[in-house]
């Protein structure tokens, strides 16, 4: 496995194994790997003949800094495991090299998919999202490029940029990966006590219930009964609940006929800000 830190290295590599006949998989993270990120990882080694796996928390997608700063780092151990795995390439850029000094951010219009749920609680995240997997997609130009759904409003946006700049990489969305007792993986987890660690469970839990909830309630009769319930749990607070059409992520009213139907959780317990969802 190589670890290579400036973009035209990577470039001219996966442009290399390209004309050589190799597919090339990506796998965008901000590191601290854990299972999720790894059946990503797992799916790209099994699809193409060449895998690359980013590491870089991107600055540009935090509204706050704080949560920037104690964002888990572990990059001996993330390398580590990535080389078990028989990954090719680790990208591992610095700041200025994806974000050179003086170079102009650029701005999305998303339309209505980045102003509600994630987008309204965390201004300018989903630019700051868009921003980094332009520039990692013009870095490492691959053929398919794996995202989970643990963060579906996100794999939402990505397929809209994909096709709104008209790149020739096919998005391909894995499932959710969750521990034993149902909680979504997330680098975040690493920061809960051991007693919220409990608590937190109660997020998949009660979306679980919420999906049974189905026959006897009516969408907004879910939507409020899934807060409140959150909001019951000691050391949790419901920061919002929807449920959306999953194509394109408006709020819906009736059990109708929308083929996708997605409900959508950001929660809060103490301090850490966790998401999940789950289909309807
Ligand atoms: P992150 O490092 O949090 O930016 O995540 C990198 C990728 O891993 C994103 O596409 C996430 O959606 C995906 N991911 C994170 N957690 C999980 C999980 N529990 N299950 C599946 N995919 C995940």
């Amino acid at each position: 496995m190589e670890v290579i830190s400036p973009k035209n290295q990577i470039n001219q590599i996966s442009r290399q194994r390209k004309a050589e006949g190799s597919s090339v998989g990506f796998v965008p993270t901000m590191g601290a790997l854990h299972e999720g990120h790894l059946s990503l990882v797992r799916r790209a080694l099994n699809e193409n003949a060449i895998t690359v796996v980013s590491i870089f928390v991107n600055p540009t997608q935090f509204d706050n800094p704080e949560d920037l700063q104690k964002y888990p780092r572990m990059p001996d151990e993330d390398r580590q495991v990535l080389e078990n795995m028989g990954v090719d390439y680790v990208f591992m850029p610095r700041q200025q090299e994806m974000y050179p000094p003086g170079e102009e951010l650029e701005t999305y219009d998303f339309g209505h998919l980045d102003k509600v749920m994630e987008g309204r609680y965390r201004k300018g995240h989903f630019n700051g999202v868009a921003q980094i997997v332009r520039r990692l997609f013009r870095a490492t130009e691959p053929d398919r490029a794996y995202f989970g759904r643990k963060d579906f409003q996100q794999l939402t946006i990505i397929r809209e940029l994909v096709r709104q700049l008209e790149m020739p990489v096919k998005i391909v969305a894995c499932p959710i990966v969750r521990e034993s007792d149902g909680l979504a993986m997330s680098s975040r987890n690493l920061r809960l006590s051991v007693e919220q660690r409990k608590h937190a469970s109660v997020i998949y839990q009660t979306l679980k219930q919420a999906v049974e909830k189905k026959q006897e309630l009516s969408v907004p009769e879910v939507k409020q009964w899934v807060s409140s319930r959150i909001n019951n749990e000691p050391w949790m607070e419901a920061e919002y609940f929807d449920i959306v059409d999953g194509n394109n992520l408006q709020s819906i009213t009736r059990w109708g006929d929308v083929a996708e139907k997605v409900g959508c959780i950001a929660a809060y317990c103490g301090e850490t800000r966790l998401i999940d969802n789950i289909c309807f």
